[in-house]
């Protein structure tokens, strides 16, 4: 055991907490003893992860940027990578339109579907939290997320995991302004930063000890609260379409990849698949961001000068998994409630599932609140809305585990091209694959 790797003993974990989970529901113990007893642990293991974020972006971060020496290079490798993040997210969103249009899942689900799913959940918790979260935001004027970006009070900032954009303002204000003091002065400060860094790293590896009994945890959860399998069966073109869309981007990170950074991209794959096996299992690439960037600093050779401002960047602004979605998703509702899309109205999703998955929080279901914003986007009548995402609501845990997984391997790839056109990739520092972790 003690020599297998780390992804083979997180998918053991994965397979077995799904299994657990299928004979706790067969046995009808599922949701008490599951909720009482085994979810508290993946719970514990996600705060964990929470936990190191903002430590590990600060440290990071300042360090990456004072290691530049040059202002001029951070502008560099800003653009660049909001440039590359912009393209992805519209392709991914341009093949979730194709696909969709292609495979037409709204198109073939029964009038009596359409009522089971709108009995069952237009007015379900969920569904009404996340309409009602999404009207706050459409409330809110164009500039508001500048205005958000910026913080008032640093500590504030660093106490709210859903304020990453204003840390990453914050550390980079810190790092740009200690470059213009100069080494010598900067010196304690970085030194401080570097340490710092070393040792939240060591975090991560002691908490990713824990990682094959925390997804187990989280699995069996999953399965014990999941709905009803004749729902899935009946939404299965809509997952479906999904899905390939997803792993259609999964090949085109790859084509990117190879052709772009002459990498091997299933050597790319396999030492980022601890931090996707844990997208898959957490749902969130907030809490998947401290392994995210461990694998692509220690790992994959991308250097901490690119990976510490693109990785956290893309974890809040990058979400191509969750884009492709949206789009996939508005077009399917539209199609099953006989709501016509023009071409104008496919065009406005591709802007609008842009913005709204810039917008989205890397936190599980956030996908959802901003598909809102995509629908209304088209003029889609307010008063159904609740029937909208009635339709999507049962399958969307899975689908959101998926589109994690794809919005941080996206990220992962674009952290590798940024740093191949910097000049900034490297060999990995852990070449050997089957380390173990071995941090104690
Ligand atoms: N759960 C996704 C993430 O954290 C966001 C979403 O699509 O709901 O990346």
């Amino acid at each position: 055991m003690k020599k297998m790797a780390l992804h083979w003993k997180i998918l053991i974990g994965m397979v077995l907490g799904i299994l657990f989970g299928l004979l706790m529901t067969s046995f009808d113990w599922g949701q008490g003893f599951v909720s009482d007893w085994i979810k508290p642990i993946g719970s514990i293991f996600v705060k964990l992860l929470k936990l190191i974020a903002v430590p590990l972006i600060l440290a990071s971060l300042v360090k990456g940027i004072s290691d530049l020496k040059d202002i001029s290079k951070f502008k560099n490798i800003g653009l660049k990578t909001i440039s590359i993040y912009i393209g992805t997210t519209v392709i991914a969103i341009s093949i979730g339109l194709l696909l969709v249009n292609v495979v037409q899942p709204g198109n073939g689900i029964s009038e009596e579907t359409i009522t089971k799913l709108t009995n069952t959940y237009a007015n379900n918790s969920g569904v009404q939290a996340k309409i009602a979260e999404a009207s706050k935001q459409i409330s809110s004027g164009p500039l508001q997320f500048l205005e958000d970006m910026v913080p008032d009070n640093a500590m504030k900032a660093m106490s709210e995991n859903k304020l990453m954009l204003q840390v990453i303002f914050f550390t980079i204000f810190l790092g740009i302004s200690m470059l213009l003091i100069g080494e010598e002065r900067a010196k304690p400060l970085k030194d401080f930063f570097d340490s710092m860094n070393d040792v939240v790293l060591k975090m991560v590896d002691l908490i990713m000890l824990s990682a094959p009994i925390a997804v187990f945890a989280l699995l069996a959860n999953v399965v014990v609260s999941s709905d009803d399998p004749d729902i899935l069966i009946a939404l299965l073109w809509y997952a479906l379409t999904v899905v390939g869309g997803l792993l259609l981007m999964i090949v085109f990170y790859c084509i990117l990849v190879g052709v772009i950074t002459k990498k091997n991209p299933f050597w790319f794959l396999k030492e980022l698949s601890p931090a996707q096996l844990l997208a898959f299992s957490t749902s969130s690439s907030a809490a998947t961001l401290p392994v995210t960037m461990e694998r692509v600093e220690e790992h994959i050779g991308v250097d901490k000068e690119v990976s510490s401002f693109v990785l956290p960047v893309g974890a809040t602004i990058n979400m191509d998994g969750t884009s492709l979605y949206q789009a996939v998703a508005a077009v399917f509702i539209a199609q099953a409630l006989s709501f016509d899309l023009t071409f104008a109205d496919q065009l406005t999703i591709i802007l609008t599932a842009l913005l709204a998955s810039i917008g989205s929080a890397a936190v599980p279901g956030a996908g959802m609140v901003m598909l809102v914003i995509v629908l209304e986007s088209v003029g889609f009548p307010p008063e159904k809305l609740a029937i909208g995402l009635a339709l999507i609501f049962a399958v969307d845990r899975p689908l959101d585990m998926l589109r994690t997984v794809i919005n941080v391997t996206g990220d992962a790839t674009v952290s590798m091209l940024v740093a191949k056109s910097v000049g900034k990739l490297g060999d990995p520092h852990v070449e050997e694959w089957d380390d173990n972790y071995d941090a104690v």
